[in-house]
């Protein structure tokens, strides 16, 4: 057993924390503020090479396997404060570009790869409608096969990249009698006749990821933009979910590790009489318990990565990793702001939007509760 990075992974770990904190923190008080997408952001990454680190290098990307994610986007986290960019960025790889990956034909891999590669798509993916958020399952968006098109009606919320996306992975009812069978997975792309893209959803956090709702009135779509078979829409989003709760919270542990040093920092320098507040064992202890969190989740982390890397189906170790990952996270950042007392809760030291950011990932990718249930359900 080796717990530690190779070198090569370690390098690509350095270089992506250098090229982070060079290229991705502009004004990021300010677009926090105004809840501005950086498309400059977005094209840096993509020809650092994020967007395309697990797609083949014959379609466009550097071919790297989920321990190669893990470690790129842990140096990511670390690097940079725009994480609302690098939420959407997740977004775009685990939930559109693996299930074309995965699940898609020839035709659609060299259709759609090469551009959401080189930054020059940008993909949403669709599952959550107003009354099937949880049970996401229970979707009420149809689509109808019709003279070798489909035809899709219904709605979609919380959809993430939204406001700026080129295409959308849309999942919608072909049989309302087949439950999880009855799902099938589907390729949209902007200007269809019928795509409506609502206003952009304002959020307490993650603010300069964009977020709005979907509507499709009779939006009709070639048979061939569907994903896999029909029927299988529901098998794809599982498979989709294992990749994307296993290596979605990377960077958060990129983040933990700078809020941490950010802490120590603050523990040495702050004094209040004559000593530095890290002298008081209830900061301390605040400081040791941040770095625990920190450990465990980077295990829980690798070990998802790991299985993933090896192919293994993983949908324990993914949910395990999802729900501790996410929950220590948000932890550490109420510490980070307990920590730097009412400075922590002033916009201008940046520990505020921190938490902002955080308290959302016992949210997206099913909640915390949710990781409760597919835990106890595959042990009971
Ligand atoms: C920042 C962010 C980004 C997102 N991006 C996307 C996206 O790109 N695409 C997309 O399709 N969706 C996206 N979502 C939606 C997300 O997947 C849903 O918010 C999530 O699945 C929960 O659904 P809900 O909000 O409808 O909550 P509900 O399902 O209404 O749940 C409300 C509360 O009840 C609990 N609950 C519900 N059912 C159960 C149960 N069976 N057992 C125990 N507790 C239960 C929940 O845990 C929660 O605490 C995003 C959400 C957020 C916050």
């Amino acid at each position: 057993m080796n717990l530690s990075y190779t070198t090569r992974q370690q390098e690509f770990k350095t270089s992506a924390l250098e090229f982070a904190q060079a290229e991705l923190n502009d004004s990021i008080l300010e677009r926090d503020r105004n809840g501005e997408f950086s498309f400059k952001g977005w094209k840096a990454c993509a020809d650092f090479g994020l967007q395309g680190i697990l797609v083949p290098e014959e379609l466009g990307g550097l071919g790297l396997d989920p321990l190669y994610y893990a470690a790129i986007m842990e140096g990511i986290g670390q690097g940079c404060k725009d994480n609302g960019l690098i939420f959407s960025i997740n977004a775009h790889i685990l939930t559109c570009i693996v299930p074309i990956l995965l699940h898609g034909s020839n035709e659609q891999k060299k259709r759609y790869l090469e551009g959401m590669v080189s930054g020059k798509l940008i993909a949403a993916n669709a599952m959550t409608e107003a009354d099937s958020g949880s049970d996401a399952y229970g979707l009420r968006t149809t689509a109808v096969k019709e003279n070798g098109h489909y035809v899709l009606n219904g709605s979609k919320t919380f959809v993430t990249n939204a406001p700026v996306a080129d295409i959308f992975i849309v999942y919608a009812t072909t049989n309302k009698a087949g439950g999880f069978f009855g799902l099938s997975c589907f390729l949209v792309e902007k200007n269809t006749p019928g795509l409506f893209v609502g206003e952009k959803i304002e959020k307490m956090g993650l603010r300069t990821s964009p977020m709005s709702e979907l509507g499709f009135n009779n939006c009709r779509i070639p048979a061939g933009n569907l994903i896999g078979e029909e029927g299988g829409g529901g098998i794809l989003f599982s498979s989709s979910m294992e990749w994307e709760r296993g290596l979605i919270l990377a960077n958060c542990i990129g983040i933990m590790d700078r809020l941490l040093s950010d802490c120590l920092n603050y523990a040495n320098t702050r004094k209040i009489g004559d000593q530095p507040i890290g002298a008081h064992q209830s900061i301390a202890h605040k400081i040791a318990q941040m770095k625990v969190r920190l450990e465990t989740s980077r295990l829980m982390l690798y070990k998802a990565a790991w299985l993933k890397s090896l192919k293994k189906s993983a949908a324990l170790d993914t949910s395990l990793a999802k729900l501790s990952i996410s929950e220590a996270y948000i932890e550490n950042c109420r510490d980070a702001l307990q920590i730097f007392g009412g400075y922590g809760y002033m916009v201008e030291y940046e520990i505020e939007r921190e938490l902002r950011d955080a308290l959302a990932s016992s949210l997206y990718s099913g909640t915390s509760e949710v990781q409760k249930n597919i835990i106890s359900s595959l042990l009971l």
